[in-house]
């Protein structure tokens, strides 16, 4: 059975139910991407479906390849960002019954559970909000970019995301410059974007002016 939404589930509630073990990094076509807070794995997330659904077969048949396809994209991101040498995944929820899978890193110099199962929560190792914010903008940048994309396409993304309200705000400022970095050395006006990038990450705001910066250089770009 499909319900829209319960009310005591996290996934479907997010906010303070998913703040207790989780931070949203961003949402895909067919489900919501989160950091989990226990890091003992750098860069474990889940990714849960936008159904309320406990099993992969309650879901039709479009929508099952659309959230595998989801579940492949943030693997695709996570070996990308973190290089490790497998990526574990565990769908369980025997009493959540909101379908969703850990996507576990594993290292193989990180003895800890290096070839054996990795715990639900292990629950030894949890980072600043600083560290936390660099992750999920990590994350978000290597999903907003994706893997096949060009860069010319990749910052049309960027730019759409900036489009809505005309300005640049601190969440997105930092998912930018991690997304823009390695193209830095090839373009003087994405530099120059990630220039600003780094002071707005520095300062911890976003001025106004610094906000026009941005999207005038953007506009360069695609001039
Ligand atoms: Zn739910």
């Amino acid at each position: 059975m499909m319900i829209d939404k319960d009310p005591n589930c996290a996934y479907c509630m997010e906010g303070d139910l998913v703040a207790k073990f989780g931070i949203k990094i961003r949402e895909l076509a067919a489900s919501k991407v989160y950091l989990f807070k226990e890091q003992s794995h750098l860069g474990r997330v889940i990714v849960a479906s936008k159904f309320h659904v406990s099993e992969m077969v309650n879901l039709k048949p479009a929508q099952r390849r659309a959230f595998m396809d989801d579940v492949a994209a943030v693997a695709e991101a996570l070996h990308r960002v973190f290089k490790p040498a497998k990526v574990n995944y565990g769908a369980y929820g025997d009493t959540g019954c909101h379908l969703h899978f850990h996507l576990v890193p594993k290292y193989r110099d990180d003895e800890f559970e290096w070839g054996g199962t990795f715990a639900m929560n292990p629950d030894r190792k949890y980072l600043t909000d600083a560290e936390y914010d660099e992750l999920v903008a990590k994350i978000s940048a290597a999903l907003l970019i994706g893997n096949g994309d060009g860069l010319f396409e990749a910052l049309q993304k960027l730019r759409s995301e900036i489009a809505d309200d005309g300005r640049v705000d601190y969440n997105e400022s930092s998912v930018l410059l991690e997304a823009l970095k390695p193209f830095a050395a090839d373009d003087q006006y994405i530099a120059k974007i990630v220039n600003e990038l780094v002071k707005i990450r520095e300062d911890g705001v976003v001025s106004p002016e610094e906000s026009a910066t941005i999207i005038a250089l953007f506009d360069h770009i695609f001039a």
